[in-house]
């Protein structure tokens, strides 16, 4: 299979992390016979500096004509004082508008091997392996109005929970499919019992559910599902909600992990090419010096060979890796308190290639 990459490494650890992605990317190109073509882009803070804007037009043409997109973080205290339009963040804004990525997938999974720093412990850390997938392009966060009013004489203000039923279809969808080819359950979260919004997405929800025999579907109120990702994570196989609630699930979720250097992410959109990112920024912190865990990134370049290139053993391959390296004891500074003993960047990279 030839495909061509997009990789916009970006700012701070996103160039590390970037860099050990594509050097598994490329081990297991060349073990199953894939032709990956790398093609380096521009954005945020690094595109700023060199060419004045955080997303140049470069960038977006070579995104639209690759397959898909592979994308660091951007970001840092040098562009922290720049005018709104010249924030590193606005590439990153621009590029989900610019792609129509409506979809935020957000895998957690957790392993036994982290279990000192995942809040979890005991038996429940074996087989949590849950999907959150986000709609991301519309609900509270777009809706209009959202201003400052005056209301029966008294200062006021007012957000609006919006949705189109094709808005909603299409992220719906995106989850059922991915439930098909995962353990073929779909958790539709709402608030169906006081808002409208909820009802519409409940109706659309079971309409769909007709069309997916294969998939179990259930709805679950957003305050609920809130407590049972606590209680019983493990009952999760796709979570599917609306902007906000998905925003506030998806970061409760990440936690279950432990570390936010582990997690990956997928923005996908109904144009067939998708976006990969590690959920965590560039860490100004830590940049430049080799202590970066590369896990989220190189799990994002698994994310990409399953939903982009349909390649489900390779993508396997690379999580069974990753998997294999924690159970060994190795770890980076972030999967630690022992500080003396850990592996750099550069090291937790080479052993995955190794046992992929
Ligand atoms: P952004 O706004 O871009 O999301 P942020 O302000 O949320 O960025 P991060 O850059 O994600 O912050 O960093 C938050 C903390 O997590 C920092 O202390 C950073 O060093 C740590 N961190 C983030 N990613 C990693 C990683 N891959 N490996 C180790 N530590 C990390
Ligand atoms: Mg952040």
């Amino acid at each position: 299979m030839k495909k061509k990459i997009a990789v916009l490494p970006g700012d701070g650890i996103g160039k590390e992390v970037a860099n050990g992605a594509i050097e598994v990317l490329k081990a297991i190109g060349q073990y199953y016979k894939h032709d990956f073509e790398f093609e380096f882009g521009l954005i945020g803070g690094e595109a700023i500096d060199k060419c004045g804007t955080p997303l140049p037009e470069e960038t977006i043409e070579l995104c639209r004509s690759s397959d898909a997109v592979l994308l660091g973080a951007v970001g840092g205290p040098k562009w922290d004082k720049n005018l709104p339009e010249l924030r590193p963040e606005k590439g990153l804004l621009g590029i989900r508008k610019e792609l129509d990525l409506f979809a935020n997938i957000r895998p957690v999974q957790t392993y036994k091997a982290l279990q000192e720093i995942s809040p979890l412990k005991g038996e429940k850390i074996e087989d949590v392996d849950l999907v959150i997938v986000r709609e991301l392009t519309s609900g509270l966060y777009f809706g209009k109005p959202s201003e400052r009013i005056v209301s029966d004489g008294e200062e006021a203000a007012v957000d609006t929970l919006f949705y189109k039923r094709k808005e909603i279809e299409r992220i719906l969808e995106t989850a059922f499919q991915m439930a098909q080819k995962r353990r073929g359950k779909v958790t539709s979260v709402d608030k169906a019992n006081v808002l409208t919004t909820s009802k519409l997405w409940r109706e659309i929800a079971e309409e769909l559910a007709s069309k997916y025999p294969d998939v179990t579907l259930e709805h679950m109120l957003v305050d609920n599902a809130a407590m049972q990702l606590i209680r019983m994570p493990s009952q999760f196989d796709v979570i599917v909600t609306e902007n906000m609630f998905g925003d506030i699930l998806s970061d409760e979720a990440s936690m279950i992990t432990g570390s936010l250097g582990m997690l990956p992410s997928a923005s996908l959109s109904n144009s067939g090419l998708h976006l990969y990112e590690p959920v965590h920024g560039s860490a100004p912190d830590i940049a430049g010096q080799n202590l970066a865990n590369p896990v989220g990134m190189i799990l994002s370049g698994a994310l990409m060979l399953r939903y982009s290139f349909d390649l489900h053993e390779e993508a396997r391959a690379i999580e069974k890796a990753v998997k294999h390296v924690l159970d060994s004891g190795k770890c980076t500074r972030d999967l630690t308190n022992n500080e003396g003993a850990f592996i750099h960047t550069t090291e937790m990279v080479e052993e995955i290639k190794e046992v992929l």
